[in-house]
């Protein structure tokens, strides 16, 4: 090709963004970027509300592994950020305990200690005697029955919506801590609490506008190119044209979407049986996001807490105005973001769930019952897709899925773009956009995305 391939991308989310980003400080012309939302940021973005509190769809963590990312951050950012070292707790047992629960079970009542540690102590003994199929396997055999009774199998299913025999083990990675049998006697006997595990022990949030602050920021490198309002509502991978739900076509040599993946299939023309079939394995769940704001000072230097127990919708709840001053309405307010998974397993009743949650803040204590007349703000986002399952289907099916789109020039990115958990933060996804345009432009091999599943070897560059 003598002219530089015509670039299409679907979705203005990180993904998206990286991609832009990256193509303006290229100085490439010929490309568009298509959103089907009327702002950018996806996922990412965070909303005022009509009480003026400031919330993200779900506690959004900034951890990044690349230097490319963390110069853009701080580019974005300038000094109008904070700097939070974590302070991540569980709730089980009517008392807090620090996180991971995995290393820190000292606090809790003696049978639960007991069972975790003689759980522990066994699957040491037996490691390596059976190799795991699934996710519950996984945590049996390297965390034991204790660890998984108590907290590994009810917090998980609260998080994913699906249950841990239809779950894989290849995503863990830095997501989980595993047990540590000489740590858990250490902190057991000396009480001796162990906080600094994992990637995000200290983070940075941005001074004004929440998460969704940084994708807002990017728009101006974009703008020129950017369509709002502009669903892709068909993709011919023949002719190579995009459909637009205005009736507008987009023609492109090289189509970069961040849609969801099982969408993505939905609205092309044509796909073979294998690869409509296929989408069948890629499970995913969604989320009651609900921000409550209380017009009193806050009481909790806590960042987020977990909730293993079944007696409270939510899995985890931010202290999101710790992150920083300027999230609520006024001084000397609080503002607590509460995440409630659901899927087809798992149904929560979307009319009920703002007051199930309030009830559930107060039966664990962050809310006093004199509180909810203080409730100033009651904010709800419940996104259909929050997050892509790694289900023990899911490799076979983006191993079919993906290699078909390569040959039509299609690359499926993003965190439903490559429906790929491990890989599906914003980091993680701002870099699968970054990548792609050097992968494009330069025939840079991408490192970020990696090709999962049958035939992965030759899913990379060509
Ligand atoms: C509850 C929750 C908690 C999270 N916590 C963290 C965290 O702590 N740390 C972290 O780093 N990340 C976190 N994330 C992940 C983060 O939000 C994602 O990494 C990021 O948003 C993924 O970007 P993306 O561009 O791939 O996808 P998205 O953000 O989903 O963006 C895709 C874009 O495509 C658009 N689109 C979809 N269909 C069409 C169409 N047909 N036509 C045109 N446009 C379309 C959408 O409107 C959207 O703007 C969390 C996500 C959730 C949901």
């Amino acid at each position: 090709m003598t002219r530089d391939p015509r670039i299409v991308i679907i979705g203005a989310g990180p993904t998206g963004l990286g991609a832009g980003y990256r193509l303006q400080e290229l100085g490439y012309g010929d490309w568009v970027m298509l959103e089907a939302n009327d702002y950018v940021g996806g996922l990412a973005t965070s909303f005022t509300d009509e009480a003026g509190f400031t919330w993200d769809i779900g506690g959004h963590v900034m951890f990044s592994h690349y230097p490319y990312y963390d110069e853009l951050v701080d580019r974005l950012m300038g000094d109008q950020y904070s700097t939070l070292h974590r302070e991540a707790w569980v709730w089980m047992e009517n008392r807090f305990i620090p996180y991971p629960f995995q290393n820190n079970i000292g606090g809790l009542e003696p049978q639960t200690v007991y069972e975790c540690l003689t759980g522990a102590i066994r699957a040491a003994r037996d490691a390596g005697a059976t190799t795991p199929a699934n996710f519950r396997e996984w945590v049996l055999a390297t965390m034991g029955q204790g660890i998984a009774d108590h907290f590994m199998i009810p917090y998980n299913y609260k998080v994913w919506a699906t249950p841990a025999e239809q779950m894989s083990f290849n995503w863990i990675g830095e997501r989980v801590s595993v047990v540590d049998v000489e740590d858990l006697l250490r902190n057991v006997l000396f009480d001796k609490p162990e906080k600094q595990w994992g990637p995000n022990s200290t983070f940075k949030y941005p001074l004004h506008g929440g998460t969704g602050f940084l994708y807002d920021g990017m728009r101006k490198f974009v703008e020129d190119h950017l369509e709002l309002n502009c669903a892709v509502v068909s993709v011919d991978p023949v002719a190579k044209v995009v459909r637009t739900d205005d009736g507008r076509d987009f023609n492109y040599d090289v189509l970069l979407s961040t849609m969801p993946l099982n969408k993505l299939i939905r609205v092309t023309e044509s796909p073979p049986t294998a690869v409509v079939e296929a989408t069948k394995g890629l499970v995913f769940s969604g989320s009651h996001i609900v921000g409550i704001g209380v017009d009193r000072p806050v009481d909790s230097d806590k960042n987020w807490i977990y909730f293993p127990e079944p007696d409270v919708p939510f899995y985890r709840v931010t202290y999101l105005s710790n992150y920083s001053p300027y999230l609520t309405a006024k001084h000397g307010q609080f503002s607590l973001l509460t995440e409630t998974s659901h899927s087809s397993y798992k149904a929560e009743d979307p009319a009920t769930i703002v007051d199930r949650v309030v009830d559930g803040l107060v039966t664990t204590g962050l809310l006093r019952e004199s509180d909810r007349e203080l409730i100033v703000s009651r904010w709800r986002c419940s996104p259909a897709m929050t997050y892509p399952v790694p289900s023990v289907g899911r490799d076979a099916a983006l191993g079919t899925i993906q290699p078909w789109l390569r040959d039509h020039d299609i690359w499926s990115r993003g965190r439903f773009g490559g429906w790929l958990y491990e890989i599906g933060n914003m980091d993680h996804s701002c870099m699968q956009g970054v990548e792609f345009v050097n992968a494009v432009v330069h025939g840079e091999p991408e490192t970020v995305w990696i090709p999962r599943g049958e035939g992965a070897a030759g899913q990379g560059i060509r």
